[in-house]
């Protein structure tokens, strides 16, 4: 199957897709146990993309096999040094190979080509440079301690970011010397499958690597697997709560990285245009499939009315359709059953008395596409107001006091990350330290750097992925 994409990606005229694509085991791709495929669906058209292996117990335990291998005959006694090159070999190998992979990216989950290319494939590539420049340091990055790597790692990770979670997960892991079974998201299996390509192509000891496409009982299997010694999931709260009893039942090592609801709040003396911006960005970002987007807008009373005009103007500018196009701010809905969820918050909201505001725009007759939308007159108890809808759906509360804004936006299950916009450092440092939230950006939203931990509290899991905290959860 071939797409031109030369209208939207000057400079490469094409990409090939195979038809199907088998499991990644022990540096081949091989044909499933079962004999079973799925198909990926391009969101963006309702159009079958390719046929993906179906993994079952027999092939997971294939790959922890594989896995094994690799961790006691090879990885686990190589030096960090040259973990370290082969880190940075995928490094720069991503960067070679970026339009196709944020081309792929685009097709299999339905965000704009602008995000996978400015935003998804750059932090992919960078993720592996910042590891591989840490894996022959890691006795300076634990001074007085001696650092082991945990063994093999068994991974599993959503649709929203299929390239970038794969990276969070593979580069520290491989850094600190273990091995991986990766299960890609079923939605979006395609650029981890030609992630695996690339490792191949890297030269990577046969092994280190495998990833296993399948639904969640694929995912299952991994986590019950008693030769994985650690598990390493991001994903829904429910299916996180599920894994997390299986792992401690087992006794193994379990980082989480859930859901959330995060509050973005503005208060009265915030440059008001640039927090708009930032509103925007913090809930129309990848059609608000984004753990941490800024999906609770908290504004001060005295400017709620200009605010909530502005970012109505603003939506009304907002371009949704055809994600391989340059010009789209809001590409596809990830799958049918999501939009179709969406949609059932969205009408929820209206039942529970919120006001309902969609700028008129046109979407595309075939494909799964969602408009912006913002409620007002919110109740704090309301389930549009609590509950995680993974999709372009803001509710906005007002608030007098900072005391009250605290109440409120601490007032969930959640726990993930949080935005402050305010013109003065102190408010918004002060404000800052009182929110229950893994992180907190200041005048900015949906910033992410390798070096930073990310992570939440509560209901949106534990453990950090990135920076130094990232290392310790591979690490005995
Ligand atoms: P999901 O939990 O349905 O699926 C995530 C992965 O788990 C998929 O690969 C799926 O196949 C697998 N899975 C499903 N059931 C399983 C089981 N019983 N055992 C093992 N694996 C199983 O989540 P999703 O719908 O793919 O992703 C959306 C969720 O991910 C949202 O809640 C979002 O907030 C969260 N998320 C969190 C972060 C973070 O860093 N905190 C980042 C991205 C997404």
């Amino acid at each position: 199957i071939e797409w031109n994409y030369s209208s939207s990606l000057e400079g490469t005229s094409h990409i090939q897709l195979q038809k199907k694509y088998d499991l990644f085991i022990g540096g081949k791709f091989v044909k499933p146990h079962s004999g079973k495929y799925f198909d990926t669906i391009n969101p963006a058209t309702g159009e079958v993309l390719a046929a993906i292996a179906q993994a079952d117990e027999t092939d997971v335990d294939k790959a922890v096999k594989a896995a094994r291998k690799a961790y006691n005959e090879i990885w686990k006694n190589m030096s960090g040094k040259e973990r370290g090159k082969y880190l940075f070999r995928i490094a720069r190998l991503i960067q070679d190979r970026a339009r196709e992979f944020a081309v792929i990216e685009t097709l299999d989950a339905g965000k704009t080509i602008r995000e996978s290319r400015d935003v998804d494939v750059p932090l992919v590539a960078n993720h592996f440079f910042y590891y591989a420049g840490w894996a022959d340091k890691l006795e300076y990055a634990f001074p007085n301690r001696k650092v082991e790597s945990l063994g093999v790692a068994g991974q599993i990770i959503p649709w929203n970011f299929p390239l970038l979670m794969a990276a969070w997960k593979i580069a520290p892991a491989l850094a600190c010397g273990n091995t991986v079974v990766l299960k890609p998201a079923e939605t979006t299996p395609l650029t981890a499958l030609k992630l695996a390509e690339l490792i191949r192509d890297a030269g990577l000891p046969d092994g280190v690597v495998n990833i296993v496409t399948g639904y969640g009982d694929t995912g299952e299997a991994i986590v019950r697997h008693e030769d994985v010694d650690k598990v390493a999931f991001t994903g829904s709260t429910p299916v996180g709560k599920r894994i997390h009893e299986i792992a401690m039942e087992m006794g193994k090592k379990c980082t989480l990285e859930l859901g959330g609801k995060s509050a973005n709040i503005i208060l009265d003396d915030a440059p008001i245009d640039q927090a708009v911006e930032g509103i925007v960005n913090g809930i129309f970002f990848n059609q608000g499939h984004v753990c941490c987007a800024g999906s609770r807008l908290f504004v001060q009373e005295n400017v709620a009315d200009i605010v909530v005009r502005k970012l109505k103007d603003r939506m009304q500018s907002l371009i949704v359709g055809n994600p391989l196009d340059k010009n789209t701010d809001i590409g596809a809905i990830n799958s049918e059953k999501q939009l179709k969820t969406i949609h059932q918050y969205i009408q929820l909201g209206v039942e529970e008395g919120a006001e309902l505001y969609q700028p008129e725009c046109r979407v595309p007759a075939n494909g799964f596409y969602c408009r912006p939308t913002l409620f007002t007159n919110v109740a704090q108890s309301s389930r549009i107001a609590q509950e995680e809808i993974f999709g372009p759906v803001l509710t906005i509360q007002t608030f007098r006091t900072v005391d009250e804004v605290i109440q409120k936006a601490n007032n969930s299950p959640y726990g993930l990350a949080a935005g402050v916009w305010s013109d003065k450092g102190s408010r918004l440092f002060n404000l800052t330290s009182k929110l229950n939230a893994g992180v907190v950006w200041g005048n900015t939203y949906n910033r992410f750097d390798p070096s930073s931990p990310f992570g939440g509290f509560k209901e949106s899991g534990y453990g950090r992925e990135g920076g130094l905290h990232g290392l310790s959860a591979y690490l005995k």
